[in-house]
């Protein structure tokens, strides 16, 4: 059983929008999951089993506790009952009280029908007298994370700080060197350069050095204004 479900349309959108958070979730001593709905090939420089041995190697990295590929096609996902009723068996079986999801607007539309597929699958996943597996389930909440394809100028509800997991958080995304370093222009600013650029952005508005922004549809209930900063 997890804590949190992090619902990735591809391999390695999950340590790019959000890898900071994952560890520190991890050190906060929360059991951690990825889903990833697609193998996310092909790509220019990658291949089924290179992104297979990258993906393992970032999911060591943010030591993880569960990661799976839901095997759903690569740049034509869509939000169809059939892939509704995996993802929600998926919630049933692995009941996580919380889940992120990528943002709902984006040029990627793997990306939006991730999202949808995870809303509706969220619901489906609470309903009773059905053949779906596990036991009937409805997380608590589902934030939205920034892995967006389009130059955004957004307006998170939420940023995290995450400067002490910053370094990790970039080891994971080297990870996977057939995505970000080969064929990548090495002139600065480099891709990498540029993410380090961004996360000092978001860094800088809630007064850290590193951050990263999330989302939510729904309201943030809050117990104490202990956590913010
Ligand atoms: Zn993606």
């Amino acid at each position: 059983m997890l804590d949190i479900l992090v619902i990735a349309p591809h391999p390695d959108d999950a340590e790019l929008g959000m890898g900071g958070a994952i560890l520190k979730f991890k050190q906060e001593g929360l059991r951690v999951g990825v889903l990833d709905l697609t193998s996310g090939e092909p790509t220019p420089h990658g291949s089924v089993e290179i992104r297979a041995r990258e993906t393992m190697a970032a999911s060591k990295v943010l030591e993880l506790d569960w990661r799976e590929n839901l095997a759903l096609p690569n740049r034509s996902l869509e939000p169809t009952l059939e892939n509704r009723a995996k993802l929600a068996g998926v919630f049933r079986l692995q009941q996580p009280r919380w889940l992120f999801a990528p943002y709902w607007v984006d040029a990627h539309p793997d990306h939006m029908a991730a999202t949808e597929l995870v809303e509706a699958a969220r619901f489906w996943a609470k309903l009773s007298k059905t053949d779906l597996p596990g036991k009937a389930h409805h997380p608590r909440r589902i934030f939205n994370y920034y892995c967006v394809h389009l130059k955004l100028a957004i307006q998170p509800a939420l940023v995290l700080d995450i400067a002490d997991q910053w370094e990790r958080k970039l080891a994971s995304i080297r990870c996977y060197e057939s995505q970000f370093i080969t064929g990548r222009p090495t002139e600065s600013p480099t891709f990498l350069e540029r993410l380090r650029a961004e996360a000092a952005t978001w860094g800088k508005m809630i007064g850290t050095e590193y951050g990263e922004p999330f989302t939510c549809r729904e309201p943030l209930g809050m117990s104490s204004m202990g956590g913010l900063i």
